[in-house]
Order: C-alpha cells, then structure tokens, then sequence
C-alpha cells in the first residue's frame, strides 16, 4: 500500500529514507521544499516517483535569518558545534511539515516520514521525539495523518548502515551546505558526511573540492 509522503531535501539521510520507503513498497510521493536553502534538490526522476516541489520563498520574511539562506556566513565544524546554531531555522521543520501532512491528506495518505536523526537532537528543537510526537498526534487529530522520523534514534553511520544494505548509490545524495558544483568538504554537513563513510570503512563516492585539490598537488 502506498501511503506514505516523505520529505525529500536531497541529503543523505532523506535520501536514504525514500529509498527505504520505495523498498517497503509504501512510497506514494516525495516534497520537497524550495526556500531558498542551497541545498541542492534532486529529482526523483530516477526513481520514477512523484515529486512535488513547494516554493516557501515567500516565506523569508519569517525564514531569512539562517545561515542556509546566506544571510549570514556558515561556520564549519560540526553539528554539535555551538556555531551550527546559525544554522537553525526558527519553526522550519513545523511549517514543512503541515504542508507535507495537507499533501498527504489529499493524496488519501496516512503517514509523512522526514529524516531527521539522532545528530540533530542537540542544536535542533524540532528534531526530537517530542516535537515529532506532538505535532504527530495533532496531525493525526486534523487530518488522519501522523508524522514519523524513523532515524531519530540513530545517527548517520546507521542511516549509512542502512543505504548500504540498500546497495543504495550515494553520488546521488548531496549534503554540502555550500551547494556549490563540488561539495567543499569543510562545513558541518560535509564533516558528517565524511566521518559517517569512515566510520563504517567505506570511501564516499562523491566529489570533495579539498579532495580534488590534493589530488591536482600530489599528480
Ligand atoms: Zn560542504
């Protein structure tokens, strides 16, 4: 039965969520939210699955202070840096998903996933097991529809664990919070990219730009 939206932002960790819904044969469509973030988002094309892309730009007057959105310069480092605060949107994960649970709604869906995990709990409100239960039980209450983020108990080497049970092909997932050509490498997304890989001893198969360089010094 396909009854599930998932929220798609293009990362590794929500690209390994639709991937596991595709598998469990639940996947009825992916949103994705364009609000400026230089996330790249990557179609679903691939996967011939619905795609739905929302344009929040309207709503920068409320979403503009983050870093994400180049108001402000983004620290490197980790996510549990108190640097990456910059990096919080007030209320983002609420206003994506009461649109997600309105699309979910009018599709005849029962469940929105979205990928928030273990990692995002220290700088991150809207990523822990209250919010999600919370704003679940009201969604369910207005629309019959609950929300869950099935890796909030697990970080990204187990998202990792996963994809890779999956054979899953992560050159499609990208993290870099520069959302450049080349991911840098240097911010807090790519750091935990690059320690998730090693940690479970496997090369990530992406372009790193501090990768290339040392590549072009040492040939
Ligand atoms: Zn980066």
């Amino acid at each position: 039965m396909k009854d599930i939206v998932c929220i798609y932002s293009g990362g590794m960790d929500s690209f390994t969520l639709v991937a596991q819904t595709l598998e469990e044969d639940r996947l009825h469509s992916c949103v994705s939210f364009d609000y400026g973030q230089r996330h790249a988002t990557r179609a679903c094309n691939d996967w011939g699955v619905r795609h739905t892309i929302v344009d929040l730009r309207a709503m920068s007057f409320v979403l503009k202070a983050s870093a994400l959105l180049g108001g402000i310069a983004l620290p490197e480092g980790h996510s549990t840096d108190p640097a990456q605060k910059s990096t919080v949107v007030p209320n983002r994960n609420m206003i994506m998903l009461s649109i997600a649970v309105a699309h979910a709604a009018a599709h005849d869906c029962t469940e929105v996933r979205f990928g928030a995990h273990a990692g995002d709990r220290e700088i991150y409100p809207d990523c822990r097991n209250e919010f999600v239960e919370a704003l679940s039980l009201a969604s369910r209450l207005g629309a019959g529809v609950a929300i869950s983020a099935p890796y909030l108990d697990i970080d990204k080497v187990g998202i990792l664990t996963i994809g890779f049970a999956l054979n899953l092909d992560y050159t499609l997932a990208w993290t870099c919070y520069r959302g450049e050509g080349i991911a840098c490498g240097r911010c807090g997304s790519c750091q935990e990219r690059l320690s998730a890989f090693a940690a479970i001893g496997k090369q990530d198969p992406l372009a790193y730009v501090t990768r290339e360089l040392i590549a072009k010094v040492t040939s």
